[in-house]
């Protein structure tokens, strides 16, 4: 496949390609284009020339057009969701969901962007001020560069281009080198949908290509969904122009389970909340923290639990967990699994993989001084158990991470849940259930490490645009 660059599918400059690989096979499904930094710089100078008649276009001929987009995603979905399965190695069912994610995702915000109202500051309300006027409107930034991560390329190249496009900016999409495929058949949707070219555009690409796009000074705005480490280089990058900034980032999610919980429910959210995506999820499960009374207990339910999950082919529709990204990915959860258990976790269950396959796996014994209870994002299908006497303690230990992404706890005393979600600072909690929760319409984001800034379809307009004040001066007529 090729990227898109002002409206035409192209090759890299140089002409050197990327393998994309099927993770559950080995097989080499296609390449694309490595771009270089003089495709970049062409993409943005495009975008800019764009975006100067995209956002004189009405909101409504933007909407109409976008439209267009979401009844040609769901007419193609079978192809997005099996080309999804095979550059992911995520399983059927969950590619199913991602896939139905873009055009849901776009039609929400075009609802809401038919609904948005501004503000108006009538005259009077403070002394001196009395002949002024003012209201406020919503203006685009300009170029954004989207950047988007190997787990979820499809939901969240839908949560960012939605919003940013409508309010009248261009978007540059910068997807993971592993698996942009299905994003690429997607942005080929937008110039058929009668999309100008350059108001949309695909690179395809590594760090090299992301540096050149977040360091312009023809940039606006850097959208970015991705780890804590990176997310930091791009806030740096984006001082020295002073870009507005957009950061989801990394998370280590505590998952607080009290002795008067349900543990059988809070058992079976383990699954989801830490299988899903093969544990690839920024708000997964990732530290497991029950109360020493119900510990055994729970552990024991969990061991059997993750027995049954059945592993395999991701194109099986039976299959409820396949294989990670690629080897590279496996082998590094190995070596933070073993790095764990160096430092004094035993392992109850999995620890090994074969390829990209990672077996479910259980660590049990945890302290509160590991790296894993701490900032170790293991970004894998790894449930790392620790047990708590007091829910002061679990709090204290949640906090403790400087990240801050998601959380839960799961008790009956509801006065105590609200109390544990105040107090452990992250961008969300959730009672009764895992983090593992993202619907459209919450604002979603992380407290910390964890980013800046919110994404869903009830907030994002007001990240991908800025307030602008515009004043009748000297009207006196009160
Ligand atoms: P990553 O940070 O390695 O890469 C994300 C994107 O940034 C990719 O497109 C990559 O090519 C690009 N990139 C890498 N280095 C860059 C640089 N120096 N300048 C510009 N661009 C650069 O992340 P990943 O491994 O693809 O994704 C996994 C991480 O993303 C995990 O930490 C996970 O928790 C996080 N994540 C967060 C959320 C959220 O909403 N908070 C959602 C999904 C994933």
């Amino acid at each position: 496949m090729k990227m898109i660059i002002d409206g035409q599918k192209v090759d890299s400059s140089n002409g050197k390609v990327i393998e994309i690989i099927n993770p559950a096979t080995g097989e080499v499904i296609d390449t694309v284009p490595d771009a270089t930094v003089e495709d970049a710089d062409r993409a943005i100078a495009a975008a800019n020339r764009a975006q100067k008649e995209w956002s004189k276009l009405l909101p409504i001929q933007r909407a109409n057009m976008l439209s267009k987009v979401v009844d040609l995603a769901r007419a193609n979905m079978d192809e997005y969701i099996t080309l999804l399965c095979k550059e992911c190695g995520k399983p059927y069912t969950e590619a199913v969901f991602e896939a139905n994610e873009f055009p849901d995702l776009l039609q929400e915000y075009i609802e809401k962007y038919k609904h948005l109202e501004g503000r108006v500051i009538e005259n009077g309300f403070e002394a001196g001020q009395d002949g002024n006027l003012m209201f406020t409107v919503r203006m685009p930034y300009g170029v954004s560069v989207c950047l988007v991560p190997f787990n979820y390329p499809v939901e969240l190249m839908g949560q960012k281009i939605s919003s940013t496009l409508l309010a009248g900016n261009t978007a540059i999409v910068k997807i993971s080198p592993y698996n942009p495929l299905t994003c690429i058949k997607l942005v080929e949707l937008f110039k058929e949908a009668g999309i100008p070219d350059g108001v949309l555009q695909i690179i395809t690409g590594g760090v090299e290509v992301g540096e050149r796009l977040t360091h312009s000074k023809d940039v606006h705005m850097i959208n970015f969904t991705g780890s804590t480490e990176t997310g930091k280089k791009i806030y740096e990058a984006a001082a020295q122009n002073l870009t507005k900034v957009a950061l989801e980032l990394g998370g280590n999610d505590a998952f607080i389970v009290c002795e008067d919980a349900d543990i059988d429910l809070a058992v079976e959210e383990v699954v989801a909340g830490r299988l899903l995506c093969s544990g690839q999820v920024c708000i997964a499960a990732k530290r497991l923290l029950i109360q020493n009374s119900v510990k055994e207990e729970f552990t024991n339910k969990l061991i059997e639990r993750f027995k049954k999950v059945k592993q395999g082919d991701p194109l099986n529709p039976e299959t409820e967990m396949g294989c990670m990204i690629n080897v590279a990915a496996a082998e590094k959860v190995q070596r933070q699994v073993e790095h764990t258990i160096a430092q004094g976790a035993k392992l109850a269950l999995g620890g090994t993989h074969d390829g990209a396959f990672y077996k479910p796996t259980i660590l049990v014994d945890c302290t509160r001084d590991m790296d894993v209870m701490n900032d170790m994002e293991i970004f894998g299908p790894v449930a790392s158990i620790m047990g708590f006497d007091t829910v002061e303690e679990a709090v204290d230990i949640a906090n403790q991470s400087t990240l801050g992404l998601g959380g839960c706890v799961f008790t009956e005393n509801m006065k105590l849940a609200l109390k544990v979600c105040r107090e452990v600072v992250t961008g969300s909690m959730n009672i009764n259930a895992s983090s593992l929760l993202r619907s459209h319409e919450m604002p979603f984001g992380g407290a910390k490490n964890s980013g800046l800034g919110r994404e869903g379809v009830c907030v994002s307009f007001d990240e991908v645009t800025q307030e602008k004040t515009i004043v009748f001066r000297n009207l006196h007529i009160m």
